[in-house]
């Protein structure tokens, strides 16, 4: 395995890891994928991520096609789907955060309540329809629900978040998160005032490649 694989697979591992040590995953959920070379390598399905070396990483081509002693997560065809459509894509991180899958499970998708939205890459973060996990038809319903925009909400089951790299990609779902969490703590005490147009439209002018070094391609 070549430094640069061993780097990616690691930085995989990794941000398996801070998410679950940081209360945005836990257990199995979940799962991380990065595009490597004509491909994706996604973590396998229901292992332990501290249990987790490089080689266990499944890498996978585009087609589906596979060769490894450990089954790719079940959910890798919206890793697979998302990496293929979506050229500016490098990494794609699912999980079931509490408070973005707590919206979700109500089918409430989170509006422009706060600058940070523009994070989602648009003025709100939307939530894909319902599908069985593992399933084609959630994969579609991801990719609808993804349109124009960098992470979405899964119904009743979680939220997937993209970037150019693993570490925005967890960074975006963690935003996400966040932001998941202001809402529905702002609903307990009022009503949200949602942000105007022009407000969403100049803070999405704004956020554009922040705290990128470069902007993606
Ligand atoms: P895997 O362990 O197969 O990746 O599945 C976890 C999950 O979150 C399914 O939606
Ligand atoms: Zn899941």
């Amino acid at each position: 395995m070549i430094a640069a694989e061993r780097k990616l697979r690691i930085a995989v591992i990794e941000a398996c890891l801070t998410m679950n040590r940081s209360g945005f995953n836990q257990g199995t959920s979940g799962n991380i994928s990065a595009r490597w070379k004509d491909g994706l390598l996604v973590t396998p399905s229901g292992v332990a991520y501290d249990e987790l070396v490089a080689k266990d990483l499944v890498w996978m081509a585009f087609d589906g096609a596979f060769e490894h002693p450990l089954a790719p997560s079940s959910e890798w065809r919206i890793h697979r789907d998302i990496l293929a459509e979506r050229p500016d894509v490098g990494a794609v991180v699912h999980a079931h955060p509490p408070y973005a899958t707590a919206l979700a499970i109500n089918r409430m998708e989170i509006p422009p309540v706060h600058y940070m939205i523009g994070v989602g890459g648009g003025d709100s973060v939307r939530v894909a329809d319902y599908a069985l996990y593992g399933t084609p038809e959630l994969s579609k319903n991801v990719l609808v629900a993804m349109r124009d925009r960098t992470a979405c909400l899964m119904a009743n089951h979680g939220m997937v978040a993209t970037g150019p790299t693993v570490a925005r990609a967890l960074w975006v779902g963690q935003e996400i998160e966040n932001l998941a969490r202001q809402y529905w703590l702002a609903l307990q005490v009022g009503t949200p005032t949602r942000l105007t147009e022009t407000q969403i439209a100049e803070s999405l002018e704004k956020l554009s490649g922040y705290g990128l070094r470069s902007k993606p391609k």
